[in-house]
């Protein structure tokens, strides 16, 4: 029997850690507080290390076959007539619509998919943390108690193993002024594989992205406010508090509520950036947003969560905790660090408050994808290269032969 190894969070992190301990030899168990795999969330991207990841995984035909085509992104008016917009093809998939885009509910599906040898615990959590020499003692909301040599948190942002071993969530947890909530909804239009996003004085954003079906489409609330004293688990409440902060705006706006008390794939979150010093006290160690998440405005949560959980199963391959932990840390930093950066702006740029700073915006998205500036945008875009030698780290880990490069 290999080391065993509890990993809170079914999401993508946890997953893709489960996927390569499994391959190295460990025996992981992974829990998620959701019935199931989470269905729900826009699409995320994969570029970079992150896509050599997923190929190294075997994932690639997976993905591509679910990929969705979209054709770029665009600003409109209230009555839906353009007033900027970011073709993919413009900044070779460097842009904000990436080469390769995915649902992130469908990339959630396929990793529980690529880990049908992992025990997954759905709809229980851990409760209680006791670590000692030879391993931690695991009490969960269902009243069972398991040792395991190794438990790693993998959920999320409000990360309850953070919580239970690092320290308070408030420590770790910045707000960086908005909340987005994602949910499915019939396509009040023919989206033509675009993005679109309607902006609304006092921060608001209404946005509509492409679904596989063309009868449906992803609805996108998106808000700029300060911290909302509300239980991040009360679904209704955070409905209601969309209702409210949406009511009486333009373009598809009364659709997407009209639609929002039904929608079973609702998923409402503020937007947070997660910074932890120290990624892992004694036998526990965090991965992904749980541990580093530089927020949907940075964008690279998904990519960070693949390629964390790859350096992490390879340290853990190679030596014991005590070492491959800090080890783990030493590699990502950089990338994490880079990838956490938020873009020129930030939320400010993106969500006006006024009529005139939304005209602004527009303004200059125009004249930055215009002929004597696109050039210079799209080395902007194309930034630096991952701060990580992904090849160097992958290590004797185990890879079935016919999913490597
Ligand atoms: C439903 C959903 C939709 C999302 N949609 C988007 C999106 O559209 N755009 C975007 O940029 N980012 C989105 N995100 C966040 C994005 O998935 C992450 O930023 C990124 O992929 C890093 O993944 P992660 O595995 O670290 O965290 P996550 O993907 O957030 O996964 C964490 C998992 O842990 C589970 N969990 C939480 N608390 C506990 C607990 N106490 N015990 C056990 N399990 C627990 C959660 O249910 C979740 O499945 C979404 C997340 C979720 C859960």
């Amino acid at each position: 029997m290999g080391k065993t190894v509890l990993i809170s969070g079914g999401g993508i992190a946890g997953p893709a850690l489960a996927f390569w301990l499994r391959r190295g030899g460990f025996v992981p168990t992974v829990v998620e507080v959701a019935k199931g795999p989470r269905p729900g969330g826009q699409t995320v991207d994969l570029r970079g290390v992150s896509k050599v990841v997923a190929e190294r995984m075997g994932l690639l035909p997976a993905i591509e076959q679910r990929q969705l085509h979209e054709r770029g992104f665009e600003y409109v008016r209230e009555d839906g007539r353009r007033t900027a917009a970011m073709p993919m093809e413009l900044f070779d998939g460097a842009g904000p619509v990436a080469e390769i885009e995915i649902l992130r509910g469908d990339l959630a599906e396929i990793l529980a998919d690529a880990t049908p040898d992992v025990e997954y615990l759905y709809g229980d959590s851990i409760t209680q943390l006791d670590q000692d020499a030879t391993g931690v003692q695991v009490t969960f909301a269902s009243g069972t108690q398991r040792r395991f040599d190794l438990v790693v948190g993998a959920d999320g942002v409000h990360s309850r193993v953070r919580r239970l071993a690092f320290g308070p969530h408030e420590q770790f947890v910045q707000h960086l002024g908005g909340y987005s909530s994602y949910f499915t909804v019939e396509a009040p239009e023919d989206l033509n594989h675009w993005m679109k996003v309607y902006t609304a004085p006092g921060g608001l954003w209404v946005g509509l992205r492409p679904d596989h079906d063309p009868r449906f489409a992803k609805a996108l609330l998106s808000f700029r406010s300060p911290v909302i004293d509300y239980d991040y688990r009360d679904v209704a409440a955070q409905k209601q508090i969309l209702q409210t902060r949406f009511s009486g705006l333009g373009w598809h706006t009364q659709h997407l509520l009209n639609a929002l008390p039904d929608a079973q794939d609702f998923y409402f979150d503020s937007t947070s950036r997660v910074a932890v010093p120290e990624w892992s006290q004694g036998r526990i160690a965090l991965v992904g947003d749980a541990g580093y998440c530089g927020s949907p405005l940075a964008g690279h949560g998904t990519a960070l969560a693949l390629v964390g959980a790859y350096v992490l199963a390879s340290e853990l391959q190679q030596a014991d905790h005590t070492r491959a932990f800090p080890a783990y840390q030493r590699r990502m930093q950089p990338y994490v660090d880079q990838r956490m950066e938020l873009p020129p702006g930030g939320i400010k740029m993106a969500m006006p408050m006024t009529a005139l700073g939304i005209k602004y915006r527009d303004t200059t998205t125009r004249l930055m994808t215009s002929k004597p500036f696109v050039g210079l945008t799209s080395k902007l875009m194309i930034g630096k290269p991952d701060a990580i030698d992904l090849p160097r780290l992958g290590g004797p880990l185990r890879v079935p032969a016919e999913k490597t490069e």
